[in-house]
């Protein structure tokens, strides 16, 4: 039942944006819609660049230079040195991996000046010092289409990982302030730490990947950190006591360490291209009871 409801929002977002197609950023790419979304298809297993330790990297888009994924900006730096090209906006990528792998073809098939913008560095110099350098980003209706379709597809796995944790009775957890064992829905130790020790992230509904967000803060805790101010104590009685004291029993709002763990977020990211996808869908997302 719950699980329908998600596809049916996923489902709506796609009406929405294709719906707002020429009106996103006021660019009149209106006529190039149709023949931009045909051949746009994305590389289905970004696994298949695994190297031999198993850690998943990403090629160079010109070149066969590997990089970690976890080290995207040696890659980026490495293609601004050797290849001059600037990604723009790269933090708002949501599978840099796809992104990189989608381009890295598309460039085999075309010039490069097809699809980036060209910036002269130094255009007042005598002409062997200029500098080109290509920009890629999402003027390009091909690039905005492809940021658009990560993004509804990290959606889509978020909300489906969140309809499994929804359902999951199977969730094993240990409260971070009294160590009490919970055994059931995750919704049971959440509630627990909001009503028992004052400690509130939030609906249970609105997270995800519940188990790494409280390893995450558990690990805090465990460095003797308070979750508010993050500043460090000498042992694990005064933590509690200036976490009490202070009323410092909440996490801290600034650290976007976390914000991967509110399904809000990913739904903020996908409505930065597209204004129109708004609180209706939110709406649908987040007011259904379980
Ligand atoms: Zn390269
Ligand atoms: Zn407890
Ligand atoms: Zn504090």
């Amino acid at each position: 039942m719950a699980a329908s409801k998600t596809q049916g929002a996923v489902a709506r977002m796609q009406e929405d944006r294709d719906g707002s197609c020429s009106t996103v950023g006021g660019v009149g790419y209106g006529d190039s819609k149709d023949c931009i979304l045909e051949p746009l298809s994305l590389p289905e297993s970004p696994g298949g660049t695994t190297t031999l330790e198993g850690s998943p990297s990403v090629p160079c888009i010109f070149c066969e230079e590997h990089f970690p994924v976890a080290e995207q900006d040696k890659l980026l730096k490495h293609m601004i040195i050797e290849h001059k090209i600037v990604i723009a906006d790269v933090k708002l990528v949501a599978d840099f991996q796809r992104y990189i792998l989608y381009w890295r073809k598309r460039f085999t098939e075309q010039p490069i000046t097809d699809f980036c913008s060209v910036i002269r560095i130094n255009s007042t110099a005598p002409f062997e010092e200029q500098e080109n350098y290509f920009l890629l980003c999402d003027v390009l209706p091909e690039d905005r289409i492809l940021r658009e379709e990560l993004q509804k597809q990290r959606l889509r796995e978020i909300l489906e990982q969140q309809q499994q944790e929804r359902n999951d009775t199977n969730f094993h957890g240990v409260c971070m302030f009294c160590n009490e064992e919970f055994l059931g829905n995750r919704s049971v130790i959440l509630n627990h730490m909001a009503r028992e020790h004052a400690f509130n992230i939030g609906l249970p509904d609105n997270i995800v990947n519940c188990n790494e967000f409280l390893c995450t803060l558990q690990k805090k805790l465990d460095n003797l950190q308070c979750l508010y101010c993050e500043k460090t104590f000498r042992d694990k009685n005064t933590l509690k006591d200036h976490m009490r004291k202070k009323q410092h029993r909440k996490i801290n709002p600034k650290n976007r360490e976390y914000d991967r763990f509110y399904v809000i977020n990913y739904l903020v990211r996908l409505s930065f291209h597209n204004l129109k996808f708004d609180c209706s869908t939110a709406n649908k997302i987040f007011l259904r009871t379980n």
